[in-house]
């Protein structure tokens, strides 16, 4: 082992004052000279080419580095920060590795006997940077190692030798520190150095204010966007923090419900087609269906139903748990728009799922003499199709012609189209369109919701279901353009589900009992977690997994379903497990979506823990559809406490909403954004949705403005427009 004392060779650094130019947002990086050229190639590299787009890194979180008193070193889990002195550096090294250490003591020399030792593996150079005397302010986790105290790698920050005043401001240390994600090569010092340079000299009018005059916004009185962005990075206090973060996410809230609301307000401008029909065809189909309609369906039915029947035209979200009976709803619906003497057309996310929807259009439609077809992007779609184009185009399409009751549709036309987004492409079929109804719309974006829309003259009603949970403190938010009716009761006939959260230690046991389920006929879901966004892991985890359980059946089919498989290939092994070919169908969170499978009563999730309560509860849906009980197994690590507590509520109720609000209580609305309003999301403060009271306030404001100037035409507004007009993403709000 070599050891080598080392002296000071360079004076102490710190980053050059700015310069006294102001920038815009416009301003080129590479014109911002008071970064440093590195850093503007690196910055440059990753795309961020402006000002504007550096201001568009928000810190992913903050530490608190104020905390300078000396109250002695100690070992601590959390990081701490310290004002220090090199009293003696050294490097070791152990063939080609190297460590370098400086030994510091507090930098009041009144604490000289305390000591900590600072250090860095395989970083000779530090070396170079680092020298006995230095003044350093120092932050991270000290630990104590064979009677030692030592902070590995700690951030830390050289003060200037007439600069020893620790209270100076500085950008690393002694302060609340932003912590920026990190892309590329960029590092944290560098990009935090960059941007408080950037953020010293950015002309404050470059940052406008969005949002309402202060008096309007009460507990913001006075705030401005330009302090609010400032303090997001360099809060003087976490107070003042908490404020800024509260103030840009109340701007981001009002920008969507000022969208939402201005595109209700537009719905509502169009003339629809007031549809009232005496009701003989939804009679028939209520009577002929093998159950009554629980008293939430038919409530959910008669909002639809007064919907219909006014001349504005409908936007409503029909919005119930798995299970909850949507379809039948939107199928009694449908029959309103046929009876009409219209079309109606079903919208699904899947080819499995339309056709699922297909088969239940058929068995109970057909009887009452309905032309129902089918619409997907694949070759076999059945029943009847557009002949010609010129036939089509000879179809009367403006309302004076519409005929009156369902006979008298042109015989080439179906009354109902049920489809993928292939409907969106099918502009012949569907002239007399009156009720388009979207199934799972979180998979569907609001363009593509305008676009079916956009297919006939009048504007249809439309009719959105979902069956994500959504807490009622958020439907408001996220649906404010829509209308609501919410099925909030199952019928009863369901199979019960029970669910049990298990250590993965008593796999042997679980395996037993679900190879009893597959010997007595059932059918079972094997559903592996989504890991780190990343489909090829995800695919292979599944893949392993397949496997492993292919093993432990030998005597089943055990088949295997992930997002990297073809459509194809996936519509196939779906059709196989659907047609009980398949006992066992190993998966990732792909069957998310509402098939369908009666039969399927156990479902093994592996690694529970990793998915959203939310989510857990959507996925346990797949099962508990027929009459036989239903078993949902959550694996968790061994002693994963923390996993067994978030679950147990699964195993407690089966209240979607219910376990949507702890979900949301648990860890924000991301999750919900994410998966729902491919449309709208991210926000980039989206955890405060939770907060009833912004969001009520933006709601509030927005529409205090749309009152005010429906357009927004007023130069004032101006800046508003392209988020609301244009459906710029609202987390754009620079440019
Ligand atoms: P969702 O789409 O809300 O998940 P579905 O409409 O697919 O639920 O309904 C699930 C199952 O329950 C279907 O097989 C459906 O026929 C049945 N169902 C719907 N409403 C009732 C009811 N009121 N009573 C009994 N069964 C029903
Ligand atoms: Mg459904």
């Amino acid at each position: 082992m070599e050891k080598q004392m080392t002296s000071p060779q360079h004076p102490a650094t710190i980053p050059p004052m700015p310069q006294a130019a102001s920038i815009h947002l416009q301003t080129p990086i590479s014109e911002i000279l008071v970064i440093p050229t590195p850093t503007r190639t690196l910055l440059i590299r990753e795309g961020i080419e402006t000002a504007a787009d550096l201001l568009h890194i928000l810190p992913a979180r903050h530490e608190d580095r104020r905390q300078l008193t000396f109250t002695g070193f100690h070992p601590d889990p959390n990081p701490v920060c310290h004002h220090l002195r090199i009293l003696s550096t050294r490097l070791l090294r152990f063939g080609r590795s190297a460590v370098f250490e400086a030994t510091t003591v507090p930098a009041s020399a009144r604490f000289s006997q305390h000591q900590l030792t600072l250090r860095w593996f395989g970083m000779p150079f530090m070396q170079r940077a680092l020298a006995v005397d230095m003044n350093l302010i120092v932050y991270g986790k000290i630990k104590e190692i064979k009677s030692r105290l030592i902070i590995d790698h700690p951030d830390y920050e050289i003060l200037l030798e007439e600069d020893t005043d620790p209270t100076a401001p500085r950008i690393h240390t002694g302060r609340i520190v932003p912590i920026y994600r990190l892309r590329g090569n960029l590092k944290q010092k560098p990009l935090r150095t960059a941007l408080w340079h950037l953020l010293q000299d950015l002309d404050p009018s470059a940052l406008p204010n969005l949002l309402p005059t202060p008096k309007a916004t009460g507990e913001f009185s006075g705030y401005t966007r330009a302090k609010a962005i400032q303090t997001l990075h360099h809060p003087p206090d976490l107070d003042t923090l908490t404020q800024a973060r509260r103030y840009l996410a109340l701007e981001e809230f009002y920008l969507l419900q000022l969208r939402l609301l201005h595109h209700r307000h537009q719905h509502r401008l169009h003339s629809g087609n007031p549809q009232k029909p005496p009701g003989n065809l939804l009679q028939s189909f209520l009577q002929n269906l093998p159950f009554d309609l629980t008293a939430a369906q038919l409530r959910s039915l008669n909002e639809i139903r007064q919907d219909m029947a006014d001349p504005i035209p409908m936007n409503r979200l029909l919005h119930g748990d798995v299970g909850s009976g949507k379809t039948v709803v939107a199928l009694a619906a449908m029959l309103v728009a046929v009876e009409s003497g219209h079309q109606a057309a079903l919208m699904a996310p899947t080819q499995i799922l339309a056709e699922q929807h297909y088969q239940n259009a058929q068995r109970w439609l057909t009887p009452l003499g309905l032309r129902v077809s089918l619409r997907t992007a694949d070759k076999r779609n059945t029943g009847i199709l557009p002949v010609r184009e010129t036939d089509i185009l000879s179809v009367p399409s403006d309302t004076t012609c519409t005929p009156k009751t369902h006979d008298q549709l042109p015989e080439h036309l179906p009354h109902i189209l049920i489809g993928t987004h292939a409907l969106l492409y099918d502009r012949v079929s569907l002239p007399q369109l009156s009720l388009a109804v979207i199934d799972e719309q979180h998979k569907f974006g609001v363009a593509q919701r305008a676009r079916l829309i956009a297919q006939s003259d009048t504007i249809p009603d439309v009719l959105v279901m979902t069956a994500t949970p959504i807490p009622r403190t958020l439907t408001l938010t996220l649906y404010g353009d829509l209308d609501v009716s919410t099925i909030d009761e199952r019928p009863r006939e369901r199979g019960k589900i029970i669910t049990a959260v298990r250590d993965s230690t008593k796999l042997k046991d679980i395996t037993a009992f679900l190879k009893t389920q597959l010997d007595e006929g059932r059918q079972a879901y094997i559903v592996h977690p989504l890991i780190e966004e990343s489909e090829k892991l995800d695919a292979s985890a599944a893949i392993t997994g397949h496997a492993t359980w292919s093993k432990r059946l030998k005597k089943h089919h055990v088949g295997l379903l992930h997002g990297r498989i073809d459509s194809e290939t996936k519509d196939t092994v779906m059709r196989k497990f659907r047609d009980n070919e398949i006992q066992a169908l190993v998966t990732t969170t792909v069957i998310e979506v509402g098939v369908d499978v009666p039969n399927a009563t156990v479902m093994i999730i592996h690694d529970a823990a990793r998915f959203g309560l939310a989510q857990l509860h959507q996925l346990r849906g797949r099962i508990g559809r027929g009459t036989h009980t239903s078993y949902c197994i959550l694996l968790i690590d061994k002693n994963d406490e923390e996993a067994r507590q978030k679950l147990t509520i699964l195993e407690q109720t089966s209240d979607g909403f219910q376990i949507a609000e702890e979900d949301l209580r648990r860890r924000g609305p991301g999750d919900l954004l994410g998966s729902m309003q491919s449309g709208q999301a991210p926000l980039r403060f989206h955890e405060l949705l939770a907060d009833t009271r912004l969001l009520t306030l933006a709601r509030q404001l927005a529409t205090r403005t749309l009152i005010q100037d429906p357009n927004l035409t007023q130069p004032d507004h101006a800046l508003l427009r392209p988020f609301v007009l244009d459906s710029l993403p609202v987390r754009t709000t620079l440019q």
